[in-house]
């Protein structure tokens, strides 16, 4: 059995993104936040660069 080192829940072997040397992973629960807020920071930026060219091409 692993343990997740940032919710400190047991998880099992398929629900490790990552496993440690020490019996402790990163669960999928706790990747999933990392892998949302790493989107929405693309959109964002997506955003500003349209806000920017939109700017550019005004009149
Ligand atoms: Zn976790």
């Amino acid at each position: 059995m692993l343990f997740c080192t940032d919710c400190q829940l047991p998880a099992r072997l398929d629900d490790a993104v990552k496993v440690f040397r020490d019996g402790t992973c990163i669960c999928l629960l706790c990747h999933r936040p990392q892998e949302s807020i790493q989107r929405a920071w693309s959109g964002a930026m997506r955003r500003d660069l349209a806000a920017a060219l939109a700017g550019l091409s005004g009149p």
